[in-house]
């Protein structure tokens, strides 16, 4: 391990007081397929979580890497396990674990919480974890198997090694349960609806902070749209703050196009595919999860920040189909919202393309959208002109501190949930 040293958490951003003895904290997960990120925050601290560090292990499946980083972003540790090396899910949980008990030698942990994409039925908001809860939501992995076993099994490795903890769950679907049923329902037969083929939605924990941080900035738009734009991206219609569409639908698959992953298909060609046998049902999966979108599309790489310093033709073609599928549900959003008071960008490349903010932009002009080429480019908050009839903005999101927040407040009954961070 490089640069191993017995980390104390910061001092100095907390009371003196609170320093007396150990700090109490939560630990927060957010597994993806082959990531796993986490944030550590102070259980006391006022109102907000407090963040004390930050880290992530990448490329679980090969090169994986491991850093942390104090809450102003300085570096704390890396590790790297090197090129030929795996490290599955539940092996890249238990070395946070013994990470944070060997360098956090001042903290307690009194709680975990958990990003899960898929609550089903049943849940709609964040819930307080059990075997029970487990076992339904281990049930929801045939539904949503990129994400769903990772990040139940996160839980279940947790709890082994602190089964005494309170864990909590918070759901990316529960944010869309306020979508209209229109918006929830595909037209097939009864059974296969109840079967729970419906349009759930995702990224919902982004769309939550989001929806708490934007009334700072534009505290009159009632009409929103949020684009949730990484490696897996969508849209959300937000009226007064709760979702009313979105464009992930049953799986993490379906909407815009995404870094490797398709975006929308139609059904029959997904089924000619599996009539023709090019495709089995795993080798279909794998195919629009990992080989297409913005990669299948340029050959190129799925990565946004390699396809906009390319001049290949193909890499300008992928930009411009990114682009294009936005604005068609921007369009579709503004008629489902009766016009359009605010256009947010955020995540990886809502955050920091300064290109594809200005590429959506220029197509939205019929719709009164004026970006400001200057506050564009040196990244918002607001990056639409004065007299934009639109507002834009650029709001960075914060997944793990909404997941603390949720966890605090359901292990802390009493503690009143703050309007922004
Ligand atoms: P996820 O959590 O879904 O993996 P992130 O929100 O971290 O995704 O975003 C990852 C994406 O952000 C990558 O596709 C990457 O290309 C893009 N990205 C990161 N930095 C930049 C940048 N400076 N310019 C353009 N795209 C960027």
């Amino acid at each position: 391990m490089h640069n191993m040293v017995t980390m104390r958490p910061r001092q100095g951003s907390r009371a003196p007081h609170a320093r007396q003895s150990s700090v109490r904290a939560i630990v927060v997960f957010n597994a993806g397929s082959t990531s796993l990120k986490f944030g550590v925050y102070a259980a006391d601290a006022g109102v907000s979580p407090e963040l004390l560090c930050a880290g992530r292990i990448d490329n679980m499946t090969a090169d994986p890497h491991f850093v942390v980083k104090h809450a102003d972003g300085k570096p704390m540790e890396s590790h790297a396990w090197g090129k030929h090396h795996a490290v599955d899910h539940k092996a890249a949980l238990r070395f946070v674990l013994a990470w944070l008990k060997t360098n956090l030698t001042d903290i307690e942990l009194v709680a975990a919480g958990h990003r899960v994409v898929l609550g089903g039925e049943r849940y709609g908001a964040p819930t307080l974890i059990d075997g029970d809860v487990l076992d339904y939501l281990d049930s929801l992995a045939m539904m949503e198997p990129s994400h769903q076993p990772y990040d139940v099994g996160g839980a279940r490795t947790f709890a082994e090694a602190y089964p005494d903890l309170p864990q909590v769950a918070c759901f990316d679907t529960s944010f869309h349960r306020t979508m209209p049923g229109v918006a929830q329902t595909y037209a097939l037969p009864k059974e296969v609806r109840d079967s729970g083929v419906r349009h759930w939605g995702y990224h919902g924990i982004s769309y939550d902070y989001i929806s708490h941080q934007l009334p700072k900035f534009a505290p009159a738009a009632r009409r929103v749209i949020v684009a949730h734009l990484g490696g897996g991206a969508s849209m959300c219609a937000l009226l007064d703050g709760r979702s009313v569409d979105t464009t992930m639908g049953f799986g993490t698959l379906s909407g815009l196009p995404m870094a490797t992953r398709s975006g929308d298909l139609p059904p029959d060609a997904l089924l000619y595919l599996l009539r023709s046998k090019q495709f089995d049902t795993t080798t279909l999966e794998k195919m629009l999860s990992e080989r297409a979108g913005l990669l299948g599309l340029s050959g190129i790489s799925g990565d946004m920040r390699v396809l906009q310093k390319s001049a290949d033709a193909r890499a300008l073609a992928a930009l411009d189909y990114f682009t294009y599928a936005m604005m068609k549900y921007v369009g579709a959003y503004a008629a489902v919202l009766g016009g359009l008071d605010a256009l947010v960008f955020t995540a990886g490349i809502g955050e920091n393309s300064v290109q594809v903010r200005a590429a959506l932009c220029a197509r939205l002009g019929w719709l009164g959208v004026t970006l400001d080429e200057n506050a564009n480019a040196a990244g918002g908050p607001r990056i639409s002109t004065v007299d934009s009839k639109v507002s834009v903005w650029v709001i960075p999101t914060n997944e793990e501190w909404m997941i603390a927040q949720h966890t605090l407040a359901l292990i802390q009954p009493e503690r009143k949930a703050p309007c922004s961070q």
